[in-house]
């Protein structure tokens, strides 16, 4: 895989300047890829070698780790539904509609990438570096990586991805042995002995993935997965019901949540819930901020356990778990955690009882999601941005306040005309983002209007390789 050093002793020539994206997970590399096919010079920034092209949620080596989205829908192209199936060498509707584990898919993503490079030659560069800064001039935009080296382009494009989980205020301070924050750590689930109990605060997409990695370890121990309201991914139906596009529902608040509930009861709820995904931005931003913040409130744990789901297969085998006693879904509140003789000491609370009660678990994991909050993220690159009034969060703190084309908005409200961001980073403007089916229409889409609206130069600047 080629890769660039990057430094800048001599200014950089304008017209030939690349887009500079920051982070080479599925939105980075595939906005990238669109970029070079529009004949626009790209260099793709990516601290995580090992994880070029895949990212967090495909670079894992765990083959239990399914897709929660069958393989008809996952193609990378939105002008080529069928790309991925090709590539799997999938031709029959029973191999389509297959949930196929997420590392095939990292492999699927890395084949794109190398094809990209062999097709786009110097069009495309890598360059293997921690950003750690943009500075914004009036034609030309720098990154600062971590080494002290510059990259010179025409714009930057913020691409990468969740921030990493927190740990929940009772088990922060504890060791890492006894309380581990991101469940996707290397190590997160080692060292337990078989039989230990253990418990997972979060009973999300997060939790199923720890759960499988613990059942395939052989691990015996109870697992207790603890959340406010002990509520469990819902499982895709067996059967595959075709999706008909209808309009976008007119009403909002509580009028379009007894809409949706009075549509599930004719049609089912999967398809109730699938009908409203082409329409979830334009009814996100169609609320104002109170409106957001109820939704965040009250709706999102039912929307996401509905909307997110789980394979079939996977979700019979969490069931399977729970009936031999191994899994406890847990609704109530995490209240205290101090350590005891065999790992931990657990206070929480129940949902609707006044009564504390007391788990004794050699470890917890954080289940609990992304952080959404930016000056509360480790990210040096983002924070540095948010210090400088370069960036700021959005309303609901979920990642970057963004325009509708993606732009990077300052302290002061303003769009940056040549900073942007894609992918779960923008979910306070989008809602929805975080998906394959979404990013790749979104990444699409820029890659459309970065070229448009940039010279298309045939060639990388000599500064940049
Ligand atoms: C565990 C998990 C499972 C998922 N499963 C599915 C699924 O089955 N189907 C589906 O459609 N969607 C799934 N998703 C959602 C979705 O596909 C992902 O959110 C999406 O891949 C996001 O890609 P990304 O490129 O924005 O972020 P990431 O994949 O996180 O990539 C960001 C990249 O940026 C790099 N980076 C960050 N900061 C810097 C920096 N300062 N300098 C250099 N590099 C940097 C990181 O190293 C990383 O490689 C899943 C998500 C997760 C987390």
């Amino acid at each position: 895989m080629s890769s660039v050093a990057v430094s800048s002793p001599e200014p950089p020539v304008i017209s030939d300047l690349p887009v500079i994206i920051i982070g080479a997970g599925f939105s980075g590399t595939l906005l990238a890829i669109n970029l070079v096919r529009q004949g626009q010079a790209v260099v793709l920034v990516e601290r995580d070698q090992a994880g070029l092209a895949k990212g967090l949620a495909f670079g894992t080596a765990r083959p239990e780790h399914l897709l929660n989205v069958r393989a008809a829908n996952m193609s990378a192209f939105p002008d080529d539904p069928a790309h991925f199936l090709r590539w799997m060498g999938f031709s029959t509707n029973d191999q389509a509609h297959r949930f196929v584990p997420r590392l095939a898919y990292g492999q699927y993503l890395r084949s794109l990438l190398l094809d990209a490079l062999g097709r786009a030659g110097r069009l495309l560069r890598i360059c293997t570096g921690h950003a750690i800064d943009v500075l914004i001039g009036n034609a030309v935009q720098s990154v600062v990586l971590a080494d002290g080296r510059h990259i010179h382009g025409r714009s930057v494009v913020l691409a990468q991805g969740n921030l990493p989980p927190r740990l929940p205020a009772p088990l922060a301070g504890l060791p890492p042995a006894l309380a581990v924050a991101d469940p996707w750590q290397p190590g997160a689930i080692d060292g337990l002995a078989p039989d230990a109990p253990v418990l997972l605060v979060g009973t999300g997409l997060s939790a199923v993935d720890v759960i499988l990695s613990l059942d395939r370890a052989g691990h015996r121990g109870v697992i207790h997965a603890l959340s406010r309201r002990g509520l469990r991914p819902r499982s895709h139906d067996v059967a595959v019901v075709p999706i008909r596009r209808v309009p976008c529902p007119a009403q909002l608040g509580s009028a379009l949540v007894r809409s949706v509930r009075q549509r599930a009861r004719e049609v089912g709820w999967r398809v109730a819930v699938d009908e409203l995904r082409p329409h979830t931005r334009a009814l996100w931003q169609a609320h104002d901020t109170a409106g957001q913040a109820r939704i965040l409130r009250h709706l999102r744990p039912w929307w996401d356990v509905h909307r997110h789901r789980l394979a079939p297969t996977v979700a019979a085998r969490i069931a399977g778990l729970e009936r031999e006693g191994r899994l406890r879904f847990l609704g109530g509140r995490l209240r205290s955690a101090e350590p005891a003789a065999g790992g931990l000491s657990v206070i929480w609370r129940p949902r609707g009882t006044g009564q504390d009660e007391v788990l004794e678990v050699a470890r917890a994991i954080a289940c609990v999601g992304p952080e959404g909050d930016i000056a509360q993220g480790p990210d040096r690159l983002l924070r540095r941005l948010l210090e400088r009034g370069m960036a700021r969060s959005d309303t609901h703190r979920l990642g970057l306040d963004v325009d509708s084309a993606w732009r990077v908005r300052d302290a002061a409200g303003t769009p940056h005309r040549a900073l942007h961001a894609v992918g779960p980073l923008t979910r306070g403007a989008a809602w929805e983002i975080v998906a394959v089916p979404d990013i790749r229409h979104q990444v699409w889409d820029l890659a459309r209007v970065l070229a448009a609206t940039q010279a298309a130069p045939r060639h990388c600047h000599r500064s940049t390789v």
